[in-house]
């Protein structure tokens, strides 16, 4: 909300479809049109989106930048809560959790022992843990319902914490290709998407696909890509505020410019 008191519009819920461009190194040089047929043209275009939804975005105006994008590979993954009465488990349940490496070839990733890393996730009397399923290449059970999901968390906390009760409740989360994978040949992958950027001023990328998946990461991430996008509009002059049009609706007049 302080940014709208500012004076900024923040749009929610509304899909970008395409970004375009217009003359280069002008104002307004982008111009981008959102599912809802509206358009806006702008100095600045930052895409916090994933890398496969960016190069759908910017398909029309960078082909091989587009390419590289597409070429960030992304892994699925599901995560099955399970609660259970502290009464029923015996393990001390020492620390936050535990991971499981790939070498160990099974389907769980991690699990973390959510009511012992933070306060209020559970009520005293019980225990909150998140089974982390799902590996990049390894992703085809996670197409399995939520019952087979619950029974395999089920399965390895009984392997690894010897906890045999029936949970008081359980939920699946699944997250569709949610977590981009830093493969081999990622780092040249950065520096084509580099090169290609340098094509358009103003453009930039944020969000998990490049250079860190953490949180912390991703908000460095925006926080840079702001800064980059200051520094292009303020080099712009004169700083006009954004104009929005509506396509070609004669009924509908632009909302400010
Ligand atoms: C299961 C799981 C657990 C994790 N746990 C942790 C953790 O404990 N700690 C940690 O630091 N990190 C964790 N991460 C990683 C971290 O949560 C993510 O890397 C981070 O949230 C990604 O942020 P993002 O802004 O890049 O992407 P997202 O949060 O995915 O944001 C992308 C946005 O783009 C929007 N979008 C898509 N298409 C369009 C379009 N056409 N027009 C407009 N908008 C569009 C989407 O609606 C979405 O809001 C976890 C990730 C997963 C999947």
């Amino acid at each position: 909300w302080h940014l709208e008191a500012r004076g900024v519009e923040v749009r929610l819920g509304v899909p970008l479809s395409r970004v375009e461009r217009r003359s280069i190194g002008a104002n307004r040089q982008y111009r981008l049109r959102f599912a809802t047929g509206e358009a806006i043209a702008a100095d600045g275009v930052i895409l916090a989106t994933p890398a496969f939804v960016s190069a759908e975005l910017i398909g029309t105006i960078d082909h091989e930048l587009a390419a590289t994008l597409r070429e960030i590979p992304y892994a699925s993954s599901a995560i099955v809560s399970l609660a259970f009465p502290k009464e029923a488990i015996a393990h001390p349940l020492e620390g936050h959790g535990y991971l499981v490496p790939r070498a160990e070839h099974r389907p769980v990733l991690a699990c973390t022992w959510s009511s012992r890393k933070w306060a209020d996730r559970a009520p005293d009397d019980a225990v909150l843990m998140r089974v982390f399923l799902g590996r990049h290449g390894q992703e085809s059970l996670l197409g399995g319902p939520d019952d087979q999901l619950i029974a395999l968390a089920q399965a390895e906390i009984r392997r690894m914490l010897g906890i045999d009760a029936r949970p008081l409740l359980s939920r699946v989360h699944r997250w569709p290709r949610g977590m981009p994978q830093y493969t081999i040949g990622h780092l040249d992958r950065l520096a084509t998407i580099a090169h290609c950027l340098e094509e358009h001023p103003g453009l930039l990328l944020a969000g998990n696909a490049y250079r860190g998946v953490g949180l912390p990461d991703c908000i460095a991430a925006g926080e840079a890509a702001a800064q980059g996008t200051h520094q292009v509009v303020t080099a712009l002059a004169p700083p006009r505020a954004a104009t929005i049009d509506h396509g070609t609706d004669p009924r509908r007049s632009p909302v400010y410019g």
